[in-house]
């Protein structure tokens, strides 16, 4: 048989590039229908036995005149915890997309234990795989079932541990319902922070054995970041996860770090090794090291 898939937890993760232009999720699903065509005939379910990805040369383009990935070859060992940065268009979230299988690529192969992922069912994929989007979709309903959506089988208990390991149980203490406050787009609005967190909730209740996260931006306070970021790691644990990451400082921890630009990988290595290259990655780590002793000086005239 042919499906067509539309997951719905990757809604959050396509969401931001397209909401500008729409109102409501019907549009959004025929949107979906019209970009995610990836058409599959098999039922093979992939095997994650250790968790090691293998990009390898990987070409990607939307349309046949500009490539946005080219030669795109790096590993994620076991339990590793690789890191991609790079400026804005590089084609870090394409890479995630990629391995998603919101698209297929167009050269080379992705490999999850050795099984090329255009190889197996798209369903089998995606439960392997977590993704912490930099913005979260929330449904309207309690905050509590848009946790639970992580694993909707999950059980009460497990729902309020998940909670405490995303730090989110005073936040939703605070909230005039506590567990059942409306969230979503009539409901309570939460901040950028709490819904990541959001998100980092679901993440731990699903428990996949392969963790992707789009960091925060600069658009966090850097308490609610460090909150976040550290969640993330005590999560990540034992586990294979891709960063993406946008501040330097977040990944410096990182088995392998990845420097894109511009559809291509510049540089990898450890943050030690990049610094002693004295190239790109270098060059931003020093530019971000600067605007962030600027940034602290404006935090704390903030208060
Ligand atoms: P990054 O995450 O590193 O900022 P992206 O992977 O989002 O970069 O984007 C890489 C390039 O692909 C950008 O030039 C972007 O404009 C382009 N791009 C992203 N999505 C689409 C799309 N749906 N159609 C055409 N081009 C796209
Ligand atoms: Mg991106």
């Amino acid at each position: 048989t042919m499906q067509i898939f539309m997951p719905l937890n990757f809604l959050g993760f396509v969401y931001r590039e397209i909401r500008s232009s729409l109102a409501n999720i019907e549009n959004l699903f025929n949107l979906l229908a019209k970009q995610s065509a990836i058409i599959t005939t098999t039922s093979n379910k992939l095997s994650v036995t250790e968790g090691k990805i293998e990009f390898k040369q990987l070409g990607f383009y939307y349309r046949a005149d500009r490539a946005i990935l080219q030669d795109v070859s790096f590993v994620i060992e076991p339990g590793q915890k690789v890191a991609v940065v790079g400026e804005s268009g590089a084609g870090k979230s394409t890479l995630v997309k990629l391995l998603f299988r919101f698209y297929d690529v167009s050269q080379g192969e992705i490999l999850i234990d050795g099984q090329d992922i255009r190889s197996v069912d798209p369903h089998s994929l995606r439960r392997a795989i977590g993704i912490v989007p930099q913005d979260t979709v929330l449904f309207n309903d309690s905050i509590f079932e848009n946790i639970r959506y992580g694993r909707p089988e999950a059980s009460d208990s497990e729902v309020q541990q998940a909670i405490e390991l995303a730090h989110l149980n005073d936040f939703i203490q605070s909230l005039p319902d506590g567990h059942n406050t409306q969230v979503g787009e009539r409901g309570l609005k939460l901040s950028g922070g709490e819904k990541q967190r959001v998100a980092i909730a679901r993440t731990i209740l699903k428990r996949p054995p392969i963790m992707v996260f789009d960091e925060a931006t600069s658009s966090l306070d850097s308490q609610s970041e460090q909150a976040i970021l550290n969640a993330l790691r005590e999560i990540a644990q034992g586990h294979t996860s891709l960063v993406i990451a946008h501040r330097l400082s977040t990944v410096v921890d990182a088995d392998k770090i990845v420097v894109m630009g511009q559809g291509r990988i510049l540089e990898q290595g450890t943050h030690s090794q990049l610094l002693a290259l004295n190239g790109a990655y270098a060059a931003l780590w020093h530019t971000q090291q600067r605007s962030h002793s600027q940034n602290t000086v404006l935090d704390n005239t903030h208060g």
